[in-house]
């Protein structure tokens, strides 16, 4: 009846690293490029990396695109990769490129700004890579540590886009769990969601990171997380099949194998009065 819960939340994590890398490297055979036509030797002897690094530095004053700043979770990335974060005028080139790809002219009147709207779109939708999740968390009231019996959160909207096609899912989380050293402001929680939605994703997942987090930082009895989500990618393209929900659950500590606990919580999730 549920998804299985993500099984390889390592592998997706490095073959997003790759990805990264991949684009750093593309990145770097530009620059080298250009610095080729400058005739000036790159410089290879460390790998193709440290040569990006150098030629970095060679060319601070030359009139370069302004490069995004790094924000905060960069240092959570290798150097390389973060460095390698392209600036908002090569993703505009970008998005001209993919406009063209898909058949249309980037130079006619109606696409003219579309490049730009779509990188400021970007830092929104994706914003979440910016946001650090646990540390939405830190602050519990511990006026209610008396507290202990569950708290279920649901209903909490989300907008993401599946890591596959790029394309938004999008659906309800229902959290619930059984505090242990206070509990967090609600809409902390429906935050948390946002952070780890914000960002490119599979609903297995963000699932198990929505846990994962409150897990490591409530330290509750037990935690249950439900994601309900309808998605694109399957209703525009592939099996075409509109309205399909698919639904992903972790069950955590007190809930991880008690039926009674589960049904609780599947039955407060379901019992819209
Ligand atoms: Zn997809």
């Amino acid at each position: 009846m549920y998804a299985k819960p993500d099984s390889h939340p390592m592998t997706t994590r490095i073959a997003r690293a790759e990805d990264a890398m991949d684009a750093a490297l593309k990145s770097l055979s530009y620059r080298l490029t250009e610095t080729e036509e400058s005739g000036m030797e790159p410089t290879r002897q460390n790998g193709a990396l440290s040569a990006m690094r150098n030629d970095n530095a060679r060319v601070a004053e030359a009139p370069e695109p302004e490069i995004a700043p790094l924000p905060a979770s960069a240092q959570r990335v290798p150097d390389a990769i973060a460095t390698g974060r392209p600036s908002r005028e090569e993703a505009e080139a970008a998005v001209r490129t993919l406009l063209r790809w898909a058949g249309d002219d980037p130079t006619r009147e109606g696409l003219r700004d579309t490049p730009a709207r779509v990188v400021k779109a970007y830092g929104q939708i994706f914003g979440g890579y910016e946001q650090d999740a646990d540390a939405l968390l830190e602050r519990v009231f511990e006026e209610v540590e008396g507290y202990s019996d569950i708290v279920l959160v649901r209903d909490i909207p989300f907008y993401s886009h599946c890591e596959h096609h790029m394309v938004p899912f999008m659906g309800l989380a229902h959290i619930a769990y059984y505090p242990t050293k206070g509990v967090v402001g609600l809409s902390k929680l429906a935050r948390v969601v946002d952070t780890f939605a914000r960002r490119l994703q599979t609903q297995e997942t963000m699932t198990a990171q929505i846990a994962d987090v409150i897990e490591s930082i409530l330290k509750p009895r037990g935690i249950a997380v439900m994601v309900e989500a309808e998605h694109l990618c399957m209703a525009m393209r592939g099996v075409q099949k509109a309205g399909v929900s698919t639904i992903t659950t972790q069950f955590r500590g007190a809930f991880r194998n008690d039926a009674n606990e589960q049904v609780r919580f599947l039955t407060l999730v379901r019992n819209k009065s």
